[in-house]
């Protein structure tokens, strides 16, 4: 069985509403909130998790703050690892905050649900703003209906509701399975809530239902799409004295 290690990419900042990311808060609390891939090795495979956002001043997506060190190439630099080097790219789903940065994989294998490219294509009005189509279209997909095993040790997780066609991803690690939540939990408190609570923006509050059934009936570590707690720590599972593993990751790749 293979091993994998989790590194959180922090790409960029948004402020949003927190009944944004937590449809039944009343609070009124605005938040910053990290913009995050993520990168999973087990010594051999280089996958990514989501892809950052579109260029920060891109006039038809909502502006954030983006730092050149906080660029994909620039995260993935830090860790050695080029855009090359990446076998696999799996998008939980084609929010222009997740599907950025296409262009630079360019040995990279392409994963989404049928569901989700669907709906890129032709989505209601107020959805539109969500999807830069030539950039989701600059790419070749292999098209997933439902949840598949990727390789040995990830497996997506299909889980409809934040968007039509969007995939969790169950990651093995020494520490047991984690998933990465992506948007169908921002937070969280959103995660640990009894019963959970839904993002603020879904396009199905009965599909979010269903997938949350389904998805605390398995069981694994879970890591928020917009949390920024999960910047923490620089790698998962989080070791023990808080350093990174990257030396020996920088190792098994030289
Ligand atoms: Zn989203």
């Amino acid at each position: 069985m293979s091993c994998y290690k989790i590194y959180p990419l922090h790409l960029g900042t948004i402020t949003r509403p927190k009944a944004q990311l937590m449809a039944t808060d009343k609070s009124g609390a605005v938040l910053d909130i990290p913009i995050l891939a993520w990168y999973l090795t087990d010594g051999e495979k280089r996958i990514l998790v989501d892809t950052g956002g579109l260029e920060p001043d891109g006039i038809h997506f909502m502006p954030y703050v983006r730092p050149e060190s906080q660029r994909l190439e620039a995260a993935l630099g830090r860790l050695g690892v080029l855009g090359a080097d990446i076998d696999m790219v799996i998008l939980t789903h084609l929010h222009w905050d997740h599907s950025g940065c296409l262009g630079i994989f360019p040995n990279a294998e392409f994963f989404v649900q049928r569901a989700e490219l669907h709906y890129a294509i032709d989505p209601i009005p107020a959805h539109k703003n969500n999807y830069d189509l030539q950039r989701i279209f600059s790419v070749d997909y292999t098209i997933l209906d439902g949840d598949t095993q990727i390789t040995d040790g990830v497996s997506v997780i299909f889980s409809p509701g934040h968007s039509n066609g969007h995939q969790c991803v169950l990651v093995d690690t020494v520490d047991g399975p984690y998933m990465i939540l992506g948007d169908m939990v921002n937070l969280m408190e959103a995660w640990t809530a009894v019963p959970p609570v839904a993002n603020g923006y879904h396009v199905s509050l009965l599909d979010y239902h269903r997938s949350f059934q389904k998805l605390k009936h398995i069981s694994a570590k879970v890591l928020p799409g917009h949390d920024p707690e999960v910047l923490k720590h620089p790698v998962y599972p989080a070791e023990e004295n808080g350093e990174l593993g990257i030396e020996d990751k920088k190792g098994a790749f030289q």
